[in-house]
């Protein structure tokens, strides 16, 4: 289906394009579809707009990953279908690795997102036979890569289920969450929760990246300032403030989706 580019939502339903399509060639799944309904309900609280907290997190994260010594970056079948190009230039930039982790996991998928990542530039993606097991998951996300997750200090896990974000922050890494749900176990788990939508968060945290590589003084202190609880609290009351002025532009006949001017 051809989206005109003037449509108001026209970013929305690309992404549900995408998803859709993938879905079809055996790269997402039926769930991986589901979840992402939640997660635009949540955006579309949000304005479909990066929120100021986010974009703090979001320069956390740059920091984090630029000051670790093993740097991953986990990606499902959404994130393939979403931001593969976006994902492989981040991963570029730090420079970090790419692991394929699928809690629906079988190998023919595994494969595929494996290629749709080396056709957007990626090299030695991990994924295909893992040597490792993440302690405490009964699921096939358990299954990981000592050179790729397993072994990871800093761990970049878009769209994450709790249970591995909380397994991985048990092993004590610094777990980065992109999860548009402040309310999920995994942005409450998380060690830098991101509640952002995915291909906007991967953009901002490659563009800090940029900006901070050649700033160690500062990457030293946003990893010192960054305070998780300040800043998911932050999240709640933007959230609070967008709800109160969507209650009066309802109520008044107004615009809904778009965050106003402060
Ligand atoms: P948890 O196990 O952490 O409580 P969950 O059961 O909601 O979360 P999933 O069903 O795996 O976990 O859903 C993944 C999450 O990803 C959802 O909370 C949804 O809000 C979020 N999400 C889906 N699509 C996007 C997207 N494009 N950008 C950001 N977040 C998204």
């Amino acid at each position: 289906m051809k989206i005109p580019r003037s449509h108001p939502r026209y970013d929305s339903l690309v992404r549900r394009e995408r998803l859709v399509r993938a879905w079809k060639e055996g790269v997402a799944v039926p769930e991986g579809l589901i979840a992402h309904g939640r997660g635009e309900a949540w955006d579309y609280l949000f304005g479909e707009e990066t929120s100021a907290p986010a974009l703090v997190a979001e320069r956390a994260a740059a920091a984090h990953l630029l000051a670790a010594e093993r740097p991953v970056i986990s990606v499902n079948g959404n994130v393939a279908a979403l931001a593969a190009r976006e994902v492989v230039q981040l991963a570029r930039a730090i420079p970090a690795r790419i692991e394929v982790n699928l809690f629906h996991r079988t190998e023919t998928r595994v494969a595929k997102i494996v290629r749709i990542l080396e056709r957007a530039g990626a090299r030695d993606v991990l994924g295909r036979g893992p040597n490792a097991r993440i302690p405490g998951i009964e699921s096939k996300r358990a299954l990981s890569h000592r050179d790729g997750i397993f072994g990871a200090d800093v761990v970049l896990v878009p769209l994450e289920d709790g249970d591995r974000a909380e397994a991985l922050v048990r092993m004590k890494k610094v777990v980065i969450s992109v999860d548009l749900n402040p309310l999920s176990r995994t942005s409450q788990r998380s060690t830098i929760p991101i509640v952002d939508e995915l291909t906007r968060a991967i953009l901002n945290i490659k563009k800090f990246v940029e900006e901070l590589k050649a700033d160690p003084p500062e990457v030293a202190r946003i990893r010192r300032a960054y305070r998780r609880n300040g800043n998911l609290g932050a999240v709640f009351s933007f959230l609070e403030w967008r709800l109160s002025h969507l209650r009066r532009g309802v109520l008044r006949g107004g615009k809904r989706s778009r965050t106003p001017k402060r």
